[in-house]
């Protein structure tokens, strides 16, 4: 078998081992473990690099832990809009939703949109409809409820102040989620997803969903997933700027990860992280943030799980 690798993000922020109780380590542990396992598992069963990375992205949607899917945080408005991408390296396809609703896993619906439509991007009422046609899973407003989330809105709530959902000290739920994949035929995927800041104004779209700026994946360079507050990465056009370092620069991922998370990302004012792999199995975990919550698996190596900066 080829060289395949896998690598997760749950969020990067404020993420400082005192603010977290063991129960909390544990249970945010288990849960990267779970959807890096399923991720790896489809990769060793020859699935795609697109199959994998939908795969764990929707094991961490399904988990009221993370804010994506069930567990998104509050909008100003009380509601939940969700954002999500995934992008295939081999292919240059792309789908993406934004503003949606209801919609049990918006990286299957945005996997839809690249294979079954004409389209890149639909938001809103429109995916919705796409959604129904696609026959996706749709939950009642129930299902995403999280009292936890909930008082988090409140706290913020009727002000103009947004928050990354774990960017604040004290304990907090992690954030945004999203994996990059090498499949063994040598294809890259990337894919994020999220309910993106709490108390944003109904309608905001972060870099999650947007192609170039939250996920990006080409086979001859990388496949890239970003956490932070979405505004830089959407200036910095932060997964793109990596890729083109690497084509245009000759940079290794590595460094190139380093240069736009460390230099330009932190020159804009932007925090944040994102999780990278390229055609040869090398991964890439950069944050300039007290944390990450982040997992990842290449072949033959045992998967490593880490939460802050010195782990
Ligand atoms: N990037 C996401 C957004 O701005 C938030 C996050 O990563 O937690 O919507």
């Amino acid at each position: 078998m080829n060289k395949i690798a896998i690598a997760i993000h749950g969020g990067a922020g404020t993420i400082l081992k005192k603010y977290i109780t063991p129960e909390q380590e544990e249970a945010y542990k288990k849960g990267l473990k779970h959807a890096l396992d399923v991720g790896y598992a489809a990769l060793e069963q020859n699935k795609t690099a697109v199959e994998s990375v939908e795969l764990s992205i929707i094991e961490m949607e399904n988990s009221p832990l993370f804010n994506a899917g069930k567990g998104s945080v509050f909008t100003n408005k009380g509601t939940h809009e969700m954002d999500a991408s995934i992008m295939d390296g081999k292919t240059l396809y792309a789908g993406a939703i934004a503003l949606v609703h209801n919609i049990k896993n918006p990286i299957s619906l945005a996997r839809q949109i690249m294979e079954k439509s004409e389209h890149v991007m639909l938001a809103g009422e429109g995916a919705i409809e796409f959604a129904e046609k696609m026959k996706c899973k749709f939950e009642q407003d129930s299902y995403f409820y999280d009292e936890f989330r909930y008082q988090q809105w409140l706290e913020v709530k009727g002000s103009d102040k947004v928050q990354l959902d774990h960017a604040v000290n004290k304990n907090k739920k992690i954030g945004t989620i999203g994996a990059v994949a090498l499949d063994a035929l040598g294809n890259l995927a990337a894919g994020t997803s999220t309910g993106g800041v709490t108390n944003k104004k109904i309608g905001r779209i972060g870099d999650s969903p947007l192609i170039g700026s939250g996920t990006y994946a080409n086979n001859s360079t990388c496949a890239i997933s970003c956490t932070g507050t979405g505004e830089f990465f959407m200036r910095g056009v932060v997964a793109y700027d990596i890729s083109c370092l690497m084509e245009y620069k000759g940079m290794s991922l590595e460094d190139a990860c380093h240069e736009v998370v460390n230099n330009k990302l932190l020159k804009l004012g932007g925090d944040g992280g994102l999780v990278g792999v390229d055609g040869n199995g090398n991964i890439a975990i950069s944050f300039n943030t007290e944390g990450m919550y982040r997992a990842y698996k290449q072949f033959k190596k045992p998967g490593v799980i880490a939460i802050y900066k010195e782990n």
